[in-house]
């Protein structure tokens, strides 16, 4: 999403930070991804961006949705979209949470452990399960792979003890690690998950379905492989591994990439200093307020209101709360002039800003505004932000 004219006017006049989205470009997303990978049904990762406009979007445009609480579960069973567009791939359940979505009609159990699987035998008996592998290594912003999934051989192990359980092992996912730079990142999982399939196979199990889950990339300010590019290696993987079966059925938990680059994150400076010859500046949103993910520098583009052709240097820039982790770079290029009252635009921010919002020292984050075919809504969606 550019910064605008448009934008730039509705920034000057309105409470930031907020950010502002545009739906179309999630709609854009939706579609290319769908176009991508042949007859793959998209499990929009909740997480990514909660907010109701989103989520009903995406449900319009025929997504199902990846959920990892009874929380995302109850949101979107409000909005109308039915248990079976449901999967929980959450390999860390409270068991009365997996209760409360059997009970719902959810069917999707993601799991990594024994006793994962035992807690979704006792709660959701007969439902299907998928078992998620770890993925180490690849180029990734993001990685997940240390606190979630398993080796190949631990996931042969539970596939048999699910069947034991009287669960039904349906297959595979797994996560490359979130905004991915390596395309064939996917190829190297799907060939652990053929080897899975096979050793099933053997045993009598017939597993068909491999959940690619999420990771596609945003353009934040490196280069990225295309959805589509991503979509080829994955085709060609699928031909190549799993000739042995009939073409197996595919999932995809894309979070990043369907709202990423449909947002950006306005913020107003409220403070710059100069202290042991360094250069601050203070925004009023942060590490606790939309930018949790700066702390692992992901990197934003960000654009200075009116100061895009003064010369840059670099300045350490921080968050408003009373916290030394409030540090969103300890680096980074700013135009020299840039003071109180200016607005910095943090680009490509629709993903992992407003859901990572605290209320620490009781600063208010940033809420969202949507753009629409002919103007900004705001106001309703204050509204919405304040009752929830
Ligand atoms: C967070 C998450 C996703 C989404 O990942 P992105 O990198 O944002 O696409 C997908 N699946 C699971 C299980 C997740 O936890």
């Amino acid at each position: 999403m550019e910064v605008t004219p448009m934008v730039r006017e509705f920034a000057k006049s309105t409470r930031t930070p907020f950010v502002l989205m545009d739906l179309k470009i999630v709609k854009r997303n939706y579609e290319r991804l769908r176009d991508s990978i042949p007859g793959v049904r998209i499990f929009y990762a909740v997480k990514a961006n909660s907010h109701t406009r989103v989520l009903k979007k995406l449900h319009d445009l025929g997504s199902s949705f990846d959920v990892a609480s009874r929380g995302e579960i109850e949101k979107l069973l409000n909005i109308g979209v039915p248990a079976s567009k449901l999967s929980f791939g959450n390999t860390i359940k409270k068991e009365e949470d997996i209760k409360f979505a059997s009970d719902r009609g959810v069917s999707f159990f993601a799991a990594d452990a024994e006793m994962e699987l035992e807690k979704i035998a006792r709660n959701a008996p007969n439902s299907k399960v998928y078992f998620r592998i770890a993925m180490g290594g690849s180029d990734s912003d993001w990685p997940l792979s240390r606190k979630f999934g398993t080796n190949v051989d631990h996931v042969k192990d539970l596939v048999v003890y699910a069947k034991e359980l009287c669960l039904n092992p349906i297959g595979v996912s797994f996560h490359v690690g979130s905004q991915c730079y390596d395309k064939y990142s996917w190829k190297e999982a799907l060939m652990k998950v053929a080897d899975i399939f096979w050793f099933a196979r053997l045993q009598g199990i017939r597993m068909n379905t491999i959940n690619l889950g999420g990771g596609m990339p945003v353009n934040y300010v490196r280069d990225i492989p295309t959805v589509e590019e991503i979509g080829e290696v994955i085709n060609e993987s699928i031909e190549e591994y799993f000739n042995f079966m009939d073409r197996p059925t595919l999932f995809v938990e894309p979070g990043r990439s369907m709202v990423g680059d449909a947002g950006i994150l306005v913020s107003r400076v409220i403070l710059r200093s100069t202290k042991d010859m360094k250069d601050w500046v203070y925004l009023d949103a942060g590490v606790f307020h939309g930018l949790m993910e700066t702390i692992e520098d992901l990197r934003y583009t960000l654009v200075v209101d009116g100061k895009e052709n003064t010369p840059c240097r670099s300045f350490t820039l921080a968050g408003p709360t009373c916290d030394s982790v409030d540090i969103i770079y300890d680096e980074v290029s700013l135009p020299e002039d840039i003071t109180l009252g200016d607005i910095v635009y943090f680009l490509n921010a629709g993903a992992y800003t407003v859901d990572y919002n605290t209320q620490f020292n009781g600063i208010e984050g940033p809420y969202e505004c949507f753009l629409d075919d002919t103007d900004l809504k705001e106001e309703e969606e204050v509204s919405q932000v304040v009752s929830n």
